[in-house]
């Protein structure tokens, strides 16, 4: 790791521990300097106002590497639920910054400056999530405008954004595929927190009726229409799973730190299960570094993230499920932040697609020759 990498670890650790001072919340996320932060990165450089200075050098955190470090760390010393539930522009930014022309990214960018911004990218329906391709919300002209028509569900931030951005279809067949910067005040647009069991306060349930839709917030309207939809999303996705990936990771080693404080000088075979836990979870943060460093070099590798994403999920789960294992009877009733993580793990598995998806991307790549099974 680059000293420069360090630096930005050193700081997310020192400031993530006020991620868990409120316990779980029921409903609001908890307010942090370090999520206020967040709030104002994740920007282009050409609409950052405020890049973080640490030691003499700036950071925008907007390559792969330096978000898995930031998240990973966030989330083994602080919370991941409390990282999903905070403004800024993660997802809905990655996508404007993907397919917006000028105009839009510097209004969508600007507004994050103004105060911390929740955002959503919604592209989850009711009927399904895992075929993007297969999404029934329309977007039909009307006028000189559009209007949006349908219903999201599991979108983080869906109930208190105020901004994101919605995929939608405007004919049959993938090029119809478009994806829109809606406004949350807009007449048409109504939005419910939904309950879940991990990654608590997170997720939310959208409505759009008759949501007038300026042809102006339409993304993609400078690019080739081969360009417009998919191919921004497929883009977008790759750095978003090695975040989601780095996610999964924090958790496990937050589990895994909490155990091993709670374990020592206990018996051999308890500690020799939780080196060897370690030691797994040390594999799964050098493939997601990996992943993180490939990406940063192609942006179109998607095989390196999808691998590190399904390692991460299933890492995440087994990783709390051990600890609570090696804590004995009683473990989830004596550890809250413990049985905490061992619910918000389960949401890894669905966030930027399931590992069904994951393992598909990996094999095609591995048909086309794109990587050696060894
Ligand atoms: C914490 C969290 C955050 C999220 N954030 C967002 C967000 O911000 N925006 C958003 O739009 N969505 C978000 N989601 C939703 C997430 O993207 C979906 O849950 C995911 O895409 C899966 O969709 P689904 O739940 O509808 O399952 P389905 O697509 O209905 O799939 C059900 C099951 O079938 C399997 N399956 C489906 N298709 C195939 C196939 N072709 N081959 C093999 N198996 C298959 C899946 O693996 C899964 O096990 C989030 C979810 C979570 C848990």
């Amino acid at each position: 790791m680059t000293r420069r990498l360090r630096i930005l670890r050193e700081y997310v650790r020192a400031e993530a521990p006020a991620l868990r001072a409120g316990g779980e919340p029921d409903g609001e996320p908890p307010r942090a300097p370090l999520l206020d932060r967040l709030a104002t990165l994740q920007i282009p450089r050409k609409y950052a106002r405020a890049p973080l200075v640490l030691d003499g050098e700036e950071y925008f955190v907007l390559s792969a590497v330096e978000r898995v470090v930031f998240h990973e760390e966030a989330a083994a010393y602080g919370d991941a639920a409390a990282l999903l539930s905070a403004p800024g522009s993660l997802t809905a930014g990655m996508l404007v910054a993907t397919l917006g022309d000028d105009e839009q990214q510097s209004a969508f960018f600007g507004r994050l400056h103004e105060r911390p911004t929740w955002t959503f990218l919604a592209m989850t329906e009711p009927g399904g999530g895992s075929d993007a391709t297969r999404l029934h919300t329309t977007l039909e002209p009307s006028g000189s405008s559009f209007l949006l028509n349908g219903e999201k569900r599991y979108v983080g931030n869906a109930h208190r954004a105020r901004t994101g951005v919605v995929t939608a279809r405007t004919r049959p067949g993938p090029l119809g595929i478009r994806c829109v910067l809606v406004d949350a005040q807009a007449p048409g647009f109504s939005a419910v927190p939904i309950a879940t069991l991990g990654m608590r306060g997170a997720l939310g349930a959208m409505r759009f009726e008759d949501l007038a839709v300026p042809e102006e917030a339409l993304l993609g309207r400078h690019l080739p229409a081969t360009r417009r939809g998919m191919w921004g999303w497929l883009h977008a996705f790759n750095p978003l799973r090695c975040v989601a990936a780095a996610l999964g990771v924090g958790i496990a080693r937050a589990a895994h730190a909490h155990v091993a404080a709670c374990l020592a000088g206990q018996d051999v075979t308890r500690r020799r299960r939780l080196a060897e836990l370690g030691a797994r979870i040390e594999g799964v943060r050098s493939l997601t570094m990996g992943a993180a460093r490939a990406v940063d070099a192609d942006p179109a590798n998607a095989h390196l993230p999808a691998a590190a994403k399904a390692a991460a999920a299933v890492l995440a789960v087994e990783a709390t499920t051990t600890a609570l294992r090696l804590l004995g009877p009683g473990a989830r009733l004596e550890h809250p932040l413990l049985d905490k993580w061992a619910r918000d793990a389960h949401g890894i598995e669905h966030m930027e697609g399931t590992s069904h998806i994951q393992r598909m991307t990996v094999a095609q790549a591995l048909a086309r020759g794109d990587l050696s099974p060894a």
